[in-house]
């Protein structure tokens, strides 16, 4: 067990050539974890919302929670951390666990319920680790300077909270060269799908604001089309031959352990499709996603071409980067997403690059690294299927 000011020192004085954290040993995930499990087992919704925030604060520190700590084993003001959250951040800190929050579970008599939750969290990184891969140059995979624009995304047409001039600026303001709006296909009222007049509407509005952002910046008309239980896309392909991007997702029969190989078999096979987006459909803490024989579903979007996402939402990091380095295996293309509903997420696509870097994709293989022509090509060859 360690002295808070051990903690402390041990943070100012890393061992000389000390290898940058793996995703393995990342103190924010863990307080962040136990942030969580406090959370859940409030009582109150003013303290289940507290202590959320406190585990997102956690979760989106720049750098690793230690260096927060003072010579005197206080800790350094955290905006969100109040008080209870810093008596568990410090007990987790000196002794690996947290007693307080175990025996707040004891307590609540939802031990099954918060094991459960726990074994949701794999391989998701928190803000710290997204840096340190993106930072560590022994690291083979793209750089986030190679990266040329983001290919799913939500606008105020469907249930995002961005103008399509938005997206523009944003996207400009990284230093994209283009990027494709992917709102929900109307097969998902619940998202508010987009229907096709409304499409044609909006696609009008891209020429327009093409128009104006001539030779700076191109916005791509893309759809995120809904892949059904049975493997079947949600638009007629008369439909999807109106976009440029096609990305298909699944969205239901996410909480299920049968196997859904032939659903995502359907969808890679389906003429038009680009990218299978989000292809586990997990969440954080939440829902185990899809299961399928991964290598079969893997072996099928190479032959056809069909990009494999890694979605950068830090709620999904899906797929993580264990995962893709099966999918580099057999060959994939890789598309590095951050499925931003808002103009500030547009950095998670951060998240999904840092992904890719652990899991050594070559840039080669990452659509988002190509120049415009390279990938409206690739995008319209998915109708030779
Ligand atoms: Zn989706």
């Amino acid at each position: 067990m360690l002295t808070l000011q051990e903690v402390a020192r041990k943070q100012r004085e890393p061992a000389p050539g000390a290898a940058p954290a793996s995703p393995e040993t990342d103190t924010n995930g863990v307080i962040e974890a136990w942030l969580r499990d406090l959370a859940a087992v409030q009582q109150s919704p003013q303290s289940r919302w507290g202590y959320k925030r406190a585990a997102a604060a956690i979760h989106d520190l720049e750098a690793p929670i230690e260096s927060f700590v003072e010579a005197d084993g206080t800790l350094r003001k955290i905006p969100h951390i109040g008080p209870a959250s810093t008596r568990v951040i410090l007990e987790v800190l000196r002794t690996g666990r947290s007693e307080i929050v175990e025996q707040a579970i004891q307590d609540s008599g939802r031990a099954a319920d918060v094991e459960k939750r726990r074994g949701l969290r794999q391989r998701f990184l928190t803000r710290t680790q997204v840096r340190a891969a993106l930072d560590n140059s022994g690291l083979r995979g793209p750089a986030i300077k190679s990266y040329r624009g983001d290919l799913q995304m939500h606008s105020t047409w469907s249930d995002g909270g961005q103008s399509l001039e938005d997206i523009i600026r944003g996207g400009v303001e990284r230093g994209y060269q283009y990027c494709a709006v992917t709102d929900h296909s109307y097969g998902l009222p619940i998202a508010h799908g987009v229907s096709m007049e409304a499409l044609a509407e909006q696609h009008a509005e891209i020429d327009r604001l093409n128009e104006t952002y001539r030779g700076s910046f191109r916005l791509l008309k893309g759809i995120e089309a809904n892949i059904r239980v049975d493997g079947t896309v949600d638009m007629e392909p008369h439909e999807l031959r109106r976009l440029e991007v096609v990305v298909a997702a699944p969205h239901s029969a996410l909480r299920t352990d049968a196997d859904q190989t032939a659903r995502l078999l359907g969808a890679v096979s389906t003429p038009g499709v680009n990218i299978l987006g989000h292809p586990r459909g997990r969440m954080y803490g939440s829902r185990p996603g899809v299961s399928a024989d991964w290598p079969a579903v893997f072996a099928a979007a190479a032959r056809a071409n069909v990009a494999i996402e890694i979605d950068g939402d830090p709620a999904r990091q899906d797929i993580d980067y264990l995962l893709a380095r099966e999918a580099v295996k057999s060959g994939c293309l890789f598309a590095l997403d951050s499925d931003a509903h808002d103009t500030p997420e547009l950095a998670y696509a951060e998240t999904a690059i840092a992904h890719a870097r652990l899991a050594g994709v070559p840039s080669s293989r990452v659509v988002n690294c190509w120049p415009l022509d390279r990938l409206l090509a690739w995008a319209k060859a998915a109708w030779r299927r």
